[in-house]
């Protein structure tokens, strides 16, 4: 088998698309010395190594250690250099990487191969002391920490022990001999906390900082960071051995992450951040601040790159669109400069906000670097739901307390935790939180995740609270300089102002502003490439989006988001108003038909003007109503003093009301006496509710002459007989209506498929139905006998022990409630080849539903009016 593929040198064994074998960074490193980009030589030992390690009690295969010595021999070669050489060493790095990039979890050791002995041979062959030992004690310091699991703090302490000894502020402020006392400190605390001295052969140092790489595959947070983002323990990682190069050579030298446009917007920029003479993660780590790579994007003060080296950075721009060219997607680019020659260490598709995605997939397919295909496939319908978010109210009056980075947008409100286990225990409880950090780490992604924002006062636009907030989709602001935190106190100070725990703050991460309180927000503008991407997904799909509606309010967002019609108005929605509720109970406390015909001949009115405002609005597109569905114990008050209270205002007895309550109530209501059921019982209800619609319907006619085309639906049947009973109600309904106006109307009777029984006879039950309409809330609750209600107190245990893969009543079961779908969707156009198909659970605006109805072959999907883009780009992506 082989176990290690080389890369750069003009020796390329991988390939981009060989990620599963060498982990995105391997794959991607031969990918770009493969397409001549200047890739330091080196070899990945693939995650086959990684599951052979797990499999076998932490060992290796046999023939891995000749593979990784004939793949050293080759840079060696290459570089000119020799491990462990003393006059003039290789160094490498060793650096982890997965098939999926998994930001922070894996930590890279650099300068691996220096020693007492090789370091006086690096100085000597640079010329550099300084440059050696720096080099020397980063050594010491990743190796401590990420092998041998010395507390960072600990090389801190003694760091910052010499500096104020020399007094000095800075590290650059320190000569080679003071890095040779810290090299002498750090190797004697090594000594002393590990028992050991610190390993002094090369290839002790190298296979130690192999195994800790798949050591670090199963350690908590890349636990936590996989159980977050769905990935597999199987897959294993990678590792990745490289020739070191160096940015912390001199002014010459430089080391910087960029993306190829600008991952918060998706503007087509070269946005990034370097440092000179620097090395590694000292870009992200926040301790000195990076300088942008634009002049266009410098401030006052700051060097850019291209003004500061403008021939790598010509280079750099070269590469970013060749880049861009073959991967045909943005980058996220590493990059170190040696003595002005640049150097490329990784590339990836780079993380984005949502905006930036949309962006980047509507410019791509417009420069032609994809196609609309492809565009429509590339931004996640998910990822919109972030995009509807509320903004900032601009005219709002506020005074930020503080200011930081824009590092990742909206905005976002809740009281201030300082650290991520509050915000998590918070969150659960249903608060939301802002959460407040210096920075933040690995350690604090459980954190991050619970909470609605996230505040740094340290760290760049590439920190990592800056980059996992984006991948999250969490508002975020970073490196507000001018708050101090303190922990302890659990306060923060800015601008004089003292903020404690618990207290309210609102975030800005569009604008990077920081506010007191809370500040009013607004619904968000949707952009012209939105409107793009949604007409290019609109050509491609073949299911309708319709809505779930019923207010006027509703409606209109619905059509604001492109709905084309409604498919679920919820009638019962309209009996709760206060004007109307009264005469609902009036009409439930009758003993009569005559009284009841009485009281609903109050609500008439009421409800030909609801459908009148709902037809106006969805002129000439479909409107599915429901006849009312919910037990009518539904509507009367449930406590005493309330049933008290209520009777008295409708002239009632007390104790009828409370005996008609008591009636009323039923053990299990979810299968009582409800939908069409209460219509065969009392259909003078329904009786009303159909003439207010044609009512509606011919006044929208006559007024228009273009009437509406109602869509009536009958909840809850399990029989043929039922639909055909109410069936002919509607039809006798109707005829009268166009009789008395002499106006006649187009209109569909329809049902509600949500009983297993109705799914199981959908052939015989088509016979009375124009339409089906997929209640896949109820059907999920009849299918797994299950309720809705009641599932909270164990649903999440069976997900999280996979009992169930997901939320059922999130994510449709394909499995049990799918199945049925088929079914009656076969049966159904059995009987009635041309019969309208749609579902209207909550599942309508579910990506991975949406899938499953496309492949059911429905004809629309029905979903809440915020989902409906989600849907149109869900459909338009089942398509494809
Ligand atoms: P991560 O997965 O956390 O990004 P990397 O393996 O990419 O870790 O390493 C982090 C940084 O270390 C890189 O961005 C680069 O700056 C530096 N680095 C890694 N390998 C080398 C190398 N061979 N020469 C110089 N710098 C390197
Ligand atoms: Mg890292
Ligand atoms: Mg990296």
């Amino acid at each position: 088998t082989q176990w290690v593929y080389s890369f750069g040198a003009g020796h390329n064994e991988g390939r981009a698309d060989m990620r599963n074998l060498l982990g995105g960074k391997g794959a991607n490193l031969a990918e770009m010395a493969s397409i001549g980009l200047p890739v330091p030589p080196g070899f990945t030992i693939t995650t086959e190594v990684c599951t052979w390690y797990y499999d076998h009690g932490q060992s290796y295969p046999e023939a891995l250690r000749n593979q990784v010595a004939t793949a050293l021999a080759r840079i060696e070669e290459a570089v000119g250099a020799k491990f462990g050489d003393h006059h003039k060493p290789l160094l490498v790095s060793v650096r982890s990487g997965a098939r999926v990039s998994m930001p922070g979890m894996m930590d890279t050791v650099l300068n691996l191969g220096l020693n007492d002995a090789t370091v006086d041979g690096l100085a000597a062959a640079s010329g550099d002391a300084r440059f050696a030992w720096d080099s020397y004690r980063r050594f010491i310091q990743m190796f401590g920490s990420v092998v041998l699991g010395v507390d960072h703090h600990r090389f801190e302490e003694i760091i910052e022990h010499v500096k104020l000894d020399r007094d000095v502020q800075e590290d650059t402020d320190l000569t080679a001999q003071d890095w040779h006392r810290v090299v002498d400190g750090y190797k004697e605390m090594v000594e002393e906390v590990t028992g050991k001295p610190f390993p002094q052969d090369p290839h002790a140092q190298l296979w130690a900082a192999i195994g800790a790489v798949f050591g670090s595959w199963m350690n908590p947070r890349a636990n936590t960071y996989r159980r977050l983002h769905d990935i597999p323990a199987q897959w294993g990682t990678a590792v990745n051995v490289q020739a070191m190069v160096f940015g912390n050579m001199g002014e010459d030298c430089a080391t910087g992450v960029c993306f190829t446009r600008d991952p918060s917007t998706g503007e087509n920029f070269f946005y990034g951040e370097y440092l000179v003479n620097a090395q590694g993660e000292d870009v992200v780590a926040g301790i000195r601040t990076p300088q942008p790579m634009a002049e266009s994007r410098a401030k006052p003060g700051e060097r850019s790159m291209e003004t500061v080296m403008p021939k790598a950075y010509a280079e750099l721009v070269a590469v970013r669109e060749k880049l861009e060219k073959h991967y045909a997607d943005m980058q996220d680019i590493e990059f170190t400069v040696q003595q002005n020659k640049l150097y490329m260490l990784q590339t990836r598709n780079g993380k984005r906000t949502a905006a930036a995605s949309l962006k980047i997939a509507v410019d791509m397919a417009r420069e032609g670097l994809i196609d609309r295909t492809e565009a429509i496939k590339r931004v996640d319908p998910k990822a919109l739901d972030q995009l509807l978010h509320p903004t900032l109210d601009p005219k709002a009056p506020r005074k930020a307390l503080a200011k930081g980075l824009p590092a990742s947008p909206g905005a976002a409100c809740g009281v201030i935790v300082f650290s991520a286990d509050e915000a998590e225990i918070r969150a659960a409880k249903g608060e939301a939180v802002i959460l407040v950090r210096i920075e933040t780490s690995p350690e604090d992604i459980h954190g991050m995740h619970a909470a609605r924002g996230i505040l740094t006062t340290r760290g760049g636009m590439t920190s990592h609270a800056a980059v996992v907030a984006r991948g999250m989709g969490r508002p975020c602001v970073a490196g507000a300089g001018s708050i101090t935190v303190d922990y302890a106190g659990q306060t923060l100070t800015a601008g004089g102002k003292r903020m404690s725990a618990g207290d309210t703050m609102t975030l800005d991460g569009a604008t990077g502003e920081v506010f007191a309180g809370t500040v009013p927000m607004i619904e968000p503008q949707l952009s012209g490439d939105f409107a793009t991407l949604m007409e290019w997904a609109d050509g491609v799909r073949r299911m309708k989006v319709r809505a779930n509606a019923e207010t006027p309010l509703d409606a209109e967002t619905a059509r604001k988001f492109g709905a084309e019609g409604i498919g679920l108005c919820r009638t019962e929605h309209m009996f709760f108003d206060p004007e109307r509720i009264g005469a609902v109970r009036q009409m439930i406390m009758a003993d009569t038909e005559e009284g009841r015909r009485d009281a609903l001949s109050r609500l008439l009115p009421f409800q030909r003007e609801d459908f009148l405002q709902l037809f106006r609005i969805m002129a000439g597109l479909p409107v599915t109503i429901r006849l009312l569905d919910p037990p009518l114990h539904e509507f009367l008050p449930h406590r005493d003093s309330e049933i008290a209270e209520v009777a008295l205002s409708l002239g009632a007895d007390v104790a009828a009301m409370q005996r008609r309550a008591a009636d009323l109530s039923e053990a299990n209501p979810m299968l009582g006496h409800r939908g069409c059921r209460l219509g065969l019982t009392y259909p003078e209800i329904y009786e009303m509710q159909v003439r207010a619609i044609f009512e509606a319907a011919v006044a929208i006619g006559q007024e228009t002459h273009k009437a509406p085309v109602p869509e009536i639906m009958i909840p809850l049947v399990a029989l043929r007989r039922e639909l055909e009973i109410l069936r002919a109600l509607v039809d006798r309904v109707a005829q009268e209506v166009f009789a008395e106006t002499n106006y006649h109307i187009i209109y569909q009777v329809g049902t509600m498929i949500e009983l297993p029984r109705a799914a199981l006879t959908a052939d015989t039950i088509a016979e009375g139905a124009d339409f089906f309409s997929f209640g896949t809330n109820d059907l999920t609750q009849t299918v797994f006998g299950l309720s809705r209600d009641d599932a909270g107190k164990f649903l999440p245990f069976y997900v999280e022990k996979g009992i169930l893969p997901k939320d059922p009543f999130v994510s449709i079961d394909i499995d049990g409630v799918g199945a049925l779908v088929q079914i009656a969707t076969e049966k159904g156009r059995r009987t009635k080849p041309d019969l309208k198909l749609g579902i209207c659970g909550e599942h309508g605006g579910d990506p991975a539903s949406i899938h499953f109805c496309e492949s059911a072959g429905l004809d629309y999907v029905s979903c809440s009016p915020y989902r409906v883009p989600v849907a149109r780009l869900a459909a338009a992506q089942a398509a494809l």
